[in-house]
């Protein structure tokens, strides 16, 4: 590990005065699941290490419809809460499926969106709910829409000086919901992962669907096809796999050393059109 100096800082304004004062040479310490990896690995050089863990931002909570997660919220944490699985049960789901237990114990929210892992969970759910993040620096507070915060492989939007201190989202509590996905081995980063969220109106049909994928990009990759082809229709086996035929042929996912594109873009493919049944029988009152 490259030495580095450490920092607890203990309000928001001191985190936020170390990056002014360090820009390119700070990094932010939440869980630690990413980075200590990347410490370790040398991938990460940092002059110093500004630990968040003591600021309060771990706080979960709905309001007129308005779901906040702190950026210090932990992935058991999305798992466990009872007011998310009345709320925003997608959170949990996917939440379930990030790498083990002790990852699921110390990973944050603000984390898994700031590190922007291409297969993560968090990214792909935050782009299908249309969340907005909201970040911090000295000079001032902003939001972005998570649909254009994801920039690239472990890229994003944020500026240098700037921390994530939370996610708004609407909680969509009358949708159905399922996150489907595919790993090599249990507890790997999936080889594709797809979030579905479906709302239907009176007459059985579909009045919003709401589709992202992870893995098959170098960002979270909104399905709009998909969402197309299934607005307005009654969701039968025939316009769910006509949905998840359009996101699949919209994909054209990279090869890497274990999968090939076309095989990712298969499995994708095959994921939606799992992730959108459920999610109508769920937002149908059958499951
Ligand atoms: C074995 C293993 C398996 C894993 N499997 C998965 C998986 O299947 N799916 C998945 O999604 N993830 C997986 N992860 C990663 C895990 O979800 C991490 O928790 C997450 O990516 C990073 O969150 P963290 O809180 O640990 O962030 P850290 O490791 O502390 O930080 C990660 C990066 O984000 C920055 N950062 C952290 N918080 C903030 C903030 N609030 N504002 C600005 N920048 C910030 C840091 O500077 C650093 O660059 C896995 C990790 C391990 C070790």
């Amino acid at each position: 590990m490259h030495p580095f100096d450490y920092v607890a800082a203990e309000t928001l304004e001191e985190a936020l005065g170390l990056l002014r004062e360090h820009g390119d040479e700070a990094k932010v310490l939440a869980g630690g699941q990413s980075l200590v990896p990347m410490l370790n690995y040398r991938l990460a050089r940092p002059g110093v290490v500004v630990d968040i863990n003591r600021l309060p931002l771990g706080d979960i909570s709905v309001d007129d419809g308005r779901l906040r997660l702190g950026a210090l919220v932990r992935h058991h944490q999305l798992e466990e809460s009872d007011v998310l699985a009345r709320r925003c049960p997608v959170l949990g789901e996917a939440a379930g499926l990030i790498g083990n237990v002790r990852v699921r114990t110390l990973g944050t929210v603000g984390g898994s969106l700031a590190h922007a892992d291409p297969a993560a969970e968090l990214p792909a759910v935050m782009t299908a709910l249309d969340a907005r993040i909201a970040v911090a620096s000295a000079s001032g507070r902003r939001t972005i829409a998570a649909r254009e915060f994801f920039t690239g492989p472990l890229s994003t939007a944020l500026a240098p000086d700037e921390i994530v201190t939370g996610v708004e989202t609407p909680a969509l509590p009358a949708y159905g919901w399922a996150v489907e996905e595919m790993s090599r081995r249990a507890g790997d980063f999936a080889v594709a992962a797809v979030v579905a969220l479906v709302s239907v109106d009176r007459r059985g049909r579909v009045d919003d669907a709401r589709v992202a994928f992870g893995g098959v990009a170098d960002r979270p990759f909104h399905a709009r096809a998909a969402e197309d082809a299934l607005r307005g229709r009654e969701p039968t086996t025939e316009s769910i796999a006509r949905a998840a035929r359009a996101a699949r042929e919209a994909l054209d996912p990279p090869s890497d050393a274990f999968v090939s594109g076309a095989y990712r873009r298969l499995v994708a493919g095959v994921l939606c059109r799992r992730a959108l049944a459920r999610a109508v029988a769920r937002a149908l009152g059958r499951a």
